[in-house]
């Protein structure tokens, strides 16, 4: 697209006006049009006291900003857009209005110009349906605020051509953004991929797993999203997050994997939206409302961390595993108690197939071997794979345990419950739950454990289990027992919808990374993030959860299965738009 070509924005509230912005700042003329005369200077209000802003800052110079304002026009016509390369439309979420306006765009535009919607929800198809030229309409979601975010999702429609796509991903870039393609299906990329932080996160408190505070606790201290799901829903409003819940369950006709919750519904029904109405999962109408804040700190003084260090040696933790996890673990134990990895535990390079009897064995004799010699008090264990292979493993690990040591495992699979019924002595079992990266030690980083149903409650290995995890530099917030053990169940779902994604072509893995990244400000793209975490504990978590749990919504997706089997996350590397 020319530096000069005219850029027409439909609709000047919230988005429009943001969008208009962000192409006067490329350096682009720009017609906005509204029906409203009102709407129409207080968007130009705005922008000139984003403009000013900006100045003041010493970003941009008053003659730049005069000349940015020199090239907007406003107009309640949509004549005026005659003369336009580019036509972003902005108005209502409604397919009837958006049809309407696209079939007038029809009219009054130039045959070279292309159309693109900033819908959320609709389809793009749908709405191209009601033109002459469907080749030339096209998505373009921006996120709010449009000046701020960097993400713009490119939908391609049905009937959506190749140079369409290349120019409003050349115009996304032009704007200073981040184009991610995808192809015209409910939610698009973001909305879709997001939708089990929020689904997922309000099953955890619904089937009483874990409450909304533990989980927000959990879903930021341990994962480090910006903020927990609850958190989150109270920003965007209940009843909106709700909406597009509904509106994607429904555009897939009805999938589990999409289906709302009904505390959504009774949050709305009550009118507890979030922020904007002072209450939602939180209170926001007094001075200690909002959500909580983990502030405490462990092991910051050298004092403390010498006295770590030796509980640590003397606890003689070892760490035995086959995943990402069981190796960051050894190296984080190690590091705090100052010797080799090798010192502290046994890792593999991933499991080995449930058919391969004597990989099995032979790892088996070594577990046992190494354990017996080691003599740890404690064992963390963080194995994956098939649960033949992993009961096994566990087995081997008991065997060379003394009678008093305590075994904690990852719940990046089965229940602690589960596991603890492979062993002879189940009660000495304790169920944890983190995600990697591993969160640097400091402030507030939490960590889920569980207590599997076979042990007492308030058994002394409750407290054995919450101080090592402290000395390990976490904050421990116990949780019911459960596959996933609430951050990996949570997590696990998101990636697993990703994969779905990708299976149907949505978008490719860059893009996706992007997309999420930029669109929602997750700490990891959702393919980086399985292949950090080891496509072994993601393919595990998931298969657990639907063994445990039966619905079909955690059914993996055979991508992740087939990545499994191949062992290697295989995506087509398309060009990097991150
Ligand atoms: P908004 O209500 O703030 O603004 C819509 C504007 O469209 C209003 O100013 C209205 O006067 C104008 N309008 C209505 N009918 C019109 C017509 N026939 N011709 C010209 N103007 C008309 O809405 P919004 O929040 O800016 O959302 C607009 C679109 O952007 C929707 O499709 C929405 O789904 C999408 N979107 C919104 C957000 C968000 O967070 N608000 C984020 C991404 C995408």
């Amino acid at each position: 697209m020319s530096d000069s070509m005219r850029v027409g924005v439909v609709g000047a509230g919230t988005m429009g006006a943001g969008i208009a912005l962000v192409a006067l700042q490329a350096g682009l003329p720009v017609v906005l049009c509204d029906v409203q005369e009102g709407v129409l200077q207080r968007a130009k209000q705005e922008m000139e006291r984003r403009l000013a802003r900006r100045v003041e800052k010493g970003e941009l110079t008053a003659d730049v900003v005069t000349a940015m304002l020199g090239n907007l026009r406003l107009s309640t016509e949509m004549a005026a857009l005659a003369d336009a390369a580019v036509v972003i439309e902005a108005v209502p979420e409604r397919m009837s209005l958006k049809q309407s306006i696209f079939a007038q765009l029809d009219e009054v535009c130039q045959d070279t110009a292309i159309l693109a919607t900033n819908t959320s929800s609709l389809s793009i198809t749908e709405i191209a349906a009601q033109t002459q030229h469907p080749h030339r309409v096209v998505g373009m979601h921006f996120f709010n605020p449009a000046p701020v975010m960097k993400l713009v999702e490119v939908v391609v429609g049905e009937e959506t051509s190749a140079q369409t796509v290349e120019a409003v991903v050349n115009l996304a870039e032009q704007f200073g953004k981040t184009p991610a393609v995808c192809k015209d299906t409910p939610g698009f990329i973001v909305n879709r991929v997001a939708r089990n932080f929020y689904g997922e996160a309000l099953r955890v408190v619904g089937d009483g797993t874990a409450s909304t505070e533990v989980v927000d606790r959990l879903m930021h201290g341990n994962a480090r999203f910006p903020l927990g799901p609850f958190s989150l829903m109270d920003m965007i409003g209940i009843d909106v997050n709700f909406d597009v819940t509904t509106s994607v369950y429904e555009a897939f006709y009805g999938e589990p994997r999409y289906r709302p919750h009904p505390i959504q519904a009774r949050k709305v029904a009550v009118g507890q939206l979030g922020r904007k109405s002072g209450r939602g999962f939180y209170r926001y109408d007094d001075e200690a409302g909002g959500p909580p804040r983990d502030r405490q700190a462990f092991y910051s003084s050298e004092e403390q961390q010498t006295e770590r260090r030796s509980a640590l040696s003397a606890e003689r933790v070892y760490v035995v595993g086959d995943t990402p996890l069981a190796a960051s673990l050894r190296a984080w134990v190690a590091s705090v108690v100052g010797t080799e990895a090798s010192d502290c535990g046994l890792v593999y390079e991933g499991p080995v197939f449930e058919w391969d009897s004597a990989a099995i064995a032979a790892r088996c004799t070594e577990l046992t071997r190494c354990i017996h010699a080691a003599q740890p008090k404690v064992v963390i264990a963080a194995f994956a794979g098939e649960p033949a292979y992993h009961r096994q493993a566990l087995q081997a690990v008991e065997q060379g345990l003394t009678e008093d040591a305590l075994l904690l495992t990852s719940l990046a699979g089965p229940s602690a419950t589960e596991q603890a019924s492979w062993l002879a002595r189940p009660a000495r079992v304790r169920g944890f739950a983190t995600v990697l990266p591993l969160p640097e030690p400091g402030r507030g980083k939490t960590i889920a454990w569980t207590r599997p149903l076979q042990a007492d409650a308030a058994d002394a290995l409750d407290d054995r289990t919450v101080g090592l995890l402290q000395l390990l530099g976490w904050t421990p917030l116990q949780v019911r027992d459960g596959a996933g053990g609430v951050v990996m169940r949570i997590l696990a779902m998101v990636l697993n919808e990703a994969a779905e994604a990708l299976r149907e072509g949505v978008a490719k893995a860059s893009d996706m990374d992007a997309a999420m990244k930029l669109g929602t400000r997750y700490p990891l793209g959702p393919v980086q993030w399985m292949k950090e975490l080891g496509i072994a504990s993601v393919w595990q978590t998931v298969n657990a959860l639907w063994r445990e749990l039966g619905d079909d919504r955690y059914r993996p997706s055979p991508l992740l299965r087939q990545w499994w089997y191949a062992r290697k996350i295989d995506v087509e590397e398309g060009p990097n738009h991150a």
